[in-house]
């Protein structure tokens, strides 16, 4: 897919952010449309996961706008199942949680949220898993049962933030495929952070590259398929150069 053909859902305009005595993010500007799978990719340490806090407004940036147009959900960096539910409790927890913030109308109670979810488990690679404890879940399976409770939260738009960086990289690889698949499914539109080069170009319509701290936008890559694939092995391999160039 081609950029901005369709309904801007997240538009980041200019938005700078200093933590006391520190500058992370310098006029930071990022479009994503419907439908699309955009990532940011960066260094560790240069401000990925401020520019998702900022957009799912949990902390405050010192200038610029950004607009929403949709609902959100966000997968967390470090997202951790709680031990002592099981597998299909976690996944439906946010459901439930909806009760005590203000979205009264929305909420479930347990069996409710419980049928809901429970659908969606064979798509996610987690049939038959529904009552086991994230302990007995090998890696890739933990990490399925986190996209789907971001997915049930909300499947409009997705922020997720280094979904994979926890991985052996044989699990990682099939991880993406499925994502891919999903996504292909769905139609949500991601937004994904990375700092894995062959991640952003595998996954993404478009990649943003990004300096580090203070983060400024280097460059903006989008990905045609068509050019960049498992049949064109060279054309990636050029982009990686000049994507490790900017870095
Ligand atoms: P990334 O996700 O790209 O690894 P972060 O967005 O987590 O980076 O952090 C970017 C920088 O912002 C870090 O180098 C850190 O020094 C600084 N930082 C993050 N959170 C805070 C905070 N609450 N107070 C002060 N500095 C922070
Ligand atoms: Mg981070």
């Amino acid at each position: 897919m081609s950029s901005y053909q369709n309904k801007v859902k997240i538009d980041i305009k200019n938005v700078s952010k200093r933590y006391e005595d520190v500058d992370v993010l310098e006029n930071i500007s990022i479009k994503v449309c419907e439908g699309e799978f955009v990532s940011i990719l960066g260094p560790s340490g240069c401000g990925k996961s401020t520019i998702f806090n900022i957009v799912a407004n949990l902390i405050d940036y010192d200038s610029g706008s950004i607009d929403i147009n949709g609902k959100l959900s966000y997968m967390y960096q470090k997202d951790l199942l709680l031990p002592h539910k099981t597998v299909i409790d976690n996944v439906s927890l946010p459901l439930t949680i909806m009760k005590e913030k203000k979205h009264r109308n929305d909420f479930l109670n347990k069996k409710e949220a419980r049928e809901k979810v429970k659908n969606y488990f064979d798509t996610f690679g987690l049939l038959g898993y529904e009552n086991k404890y994230p302990s007995e879940l090998s890696g890739g399976m933990k990490q399925r049962a986190n996209f789907l409770r971001t997915f049930v939260t909300c499947n409009d738009i997705m922020l997720l933030d280094e979904p994979f960086g926890a991985l052996d990289s044989i699990t990682k690889t099939s991880m993406q495929k499925w994502l891919l698949d999903i996504k292909n499914k769905v139609n949500s539109t991601i937004l994904l952070i990375t700092h894995d080069i062959d991640e952003a170009i595998m996954l993404s319509n478009r990649i943003y590259v990004i300096s580090k701290k203070p983060a400024s936008i280097k460059k903006e890559f989008i990905i045609d398929k068509d050019y960049y694939n498992d049949d064109n092995l060279e054309n990636i391999m050029k982009l990686k150069k000049e994507i490790l160039n900017l870095l």
